[in-house]
């Protein structure tokens, strides 16, 4: 019997860290390719490049370089590189937290996103930038614990996770629901030399709604945070109060 594949990706590009320590944690549990973006796409979100053409570098024995999004990357790994579905899709191990409401820019969530449209199993792998150099060592670890469970269980349907690891030693796992991120509005206004404005967006530190059960949370208090995600946006709380408006119809 031939190993089950499994394709991973990122966001932060072919050849980051992260990402070379998953397919190391993942090795042992199947034939692991690597797909991923020839350069940082970071806050690309769930793009998919439609009006120029990809071109696919092969950089190794199963490692490609797209020119293209993480999404790209899922979309011809799928469908040209491996010619099929995988078993499981792991897209990091992000540099930085996704959480909240940041998940939609997040193009490390969005290529798992890609990947459970397709009906694969996928999860998203992220991790928290402390003081201290960045390790995704424990981010590693859990990505294969996870993984084999996941291989073991089978995924609910319409399902993705969304896993961020703290910095520092996790104190345990939590499941979270998606928390609230709250906008300070941080743009930064400044002068180029030439006299003209440019905008520089970010720069202000992250706050969130306090409430114990969020992401947020789970990673403030030292906790791995463990979200399932579906892509069914709809607001099912206020859908009768929309059709009571006068719509004509
Ligand atoms: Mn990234």
């Amino acid at each position: 019997m031939s190993a089950l594949p499994i394709l991973i990706t990122n966001d932060d590009g072919f050849g980051a860290e992260g990402l070379n320590l998953l397919e190391e944690s993942l090795s042992g549990l199947g034939t692991v390719w690597v797909v991923a973006p020839d350069r940082e796409q970071s806050g690309q979100g769930h793009a998919l490049t439609l009006h120029h053409p990809l071109r696919i570098e092969r950089r190794g024995p199963r490692h490609f370089a797209v020119q293209g999004t993480p999404t790209d990357c899922i979309y011809l790994g799928v469908h040209t590189i491996l010619g099929g579905p995988p078993g499981l899709v792991v897209s990091g191990i992000n540099r930085g937290i996704n959480m909240g409401d940041d998940v939609t820019y997040s193009g490390t969530v969005s290529a798992a996103f890609e990947a459970t449209l397709c009906a694969i199993p996928a999860f998203a792998m992220s991790q928290e930038i402390g003081d201290d150099p960045i390790s995704f060592e424990a981010a590693a670890r859990f990505a294969r614990d996870l993984a084999g469970e996941i291989l073991r269980r089978g995924m609910p349907p319409d399902t993705l996770l969304n896993v961020n690891v703290p910095k520092g030693r996790p104190r345990g796992v939590r499941v979270t629901h998606q928390g609230k991120r709250l906008y300070p509005g941080g743009v930064i206004e400044r002068k180029d030399p030439k006299g003209r404005t440019y905008y520089w967006i970010g720069g202000a530190p992250a706050q969130w709604e306090d409430d114990a059960a969020s992401d947020f949370c789970a990673l403030a208090e030292g906790y791995i945070s463990i979200t399932p995600l579906h892509l069914d946006l709809t607001n099912y709380k206020v859908l009768d109060e929309v059709r009571r408006w006068n719509l004509g119809s």
